[in-house]
């Protein structure tokens, strides 16, 4: 499935990146998702992880992972854990992963799920993703995986020189994948593929409600 799933949904729509083809093709995505969803596991889509969240679609997972032009060497920051999936996928190509989730009973079936699949090199925190992780500062690569209004000030403040985020930006019900790269000449911005993510909550995010 997870073949079938590269060879269909993303080389055709311009995924090039082998790292993030083969990484795509271990990442057991079924269990990542319920028992009673795992059928559908590989579809071309988001699907439910319970309290109103999704795991996004492997399209949407393999274009964010491909702009971060991870090396191996990397220090990444995900804000949004959801389900764990992504982490994996970044586990499997950057040196370490702090991913942080602000819906509890999300981060701890995510933390037993990537503790069974045995990820070292991932830690999962609870909490405001919006304000970072200062301890573990600077981060060579930041991810967002949810809708936010703007990149929030604390991650910016925790990004390293030559460093790149990926997030989608827009409104709350549509957005844009956004990658920034900080240069010695300044910030570089370019906007990708239109898209629609459940919204970043949090002091520097929407409000809730
Ligand atoms: N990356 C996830 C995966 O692989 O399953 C999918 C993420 S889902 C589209 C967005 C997640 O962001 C939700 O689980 C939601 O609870 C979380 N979220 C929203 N606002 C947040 C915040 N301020 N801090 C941390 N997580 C947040």
């Amino acid at each position: 499935m997870r073949e079938w799933m590269v060879s269909t949904q993303l080389v055709p729509r311009g995924i090039r990146d082998k790292r993030v083809l083969a990484a795509m093709k271990r990442v057991p995505r079924h269990l990542f998702v319920d028992h009673s969803m795992a059928n559908r596991a590989y579809d071309d889509s988001a699907l439910p992880i319970g309290e109103g969240q999704t795991i996004s679609q492997p399209y949407m997972v393999a274009v964010m992972t491909e702009l971060l032009e991870l090396t191996g060497n990397e220090k990444v920051l995900e804000i949004g854990t959801g389900s764990g999936y992504q982490a994996a996928v970044l586990a499997e190509l950057a040196k370490e992963v702090f991913t942080i989730e602000r819906v509890a009973a999300l981060a701890e079936a995510a933390i037993q799920r990537l503790r069974e699949l045995f990820y070292q090199n991932v830690q999962v925190r609870m909490g405001d993703g919006t304000l970072g992780w200062p301890e573990e500062a600077p981060f060579d690569r930041i991810i967002i995986t949810a809708a936010s209004p703007k990149i929030p000030d604390p991650l910016m403040d925790q990004l390293s020189n030559a460093g790149i985020v990926v997030v989608p930006v827009g409104g709350r019900y549509s957005q844009q994948l956004l990658k920034l790269k900080k240069t010695d000449k300044g910030v570089q911005e370019e906007y990708h593929t239109p898209c629609v993510f459940v919204p970043l909550i949090g002091e520097y995010g929407w409000k809730e409600g």
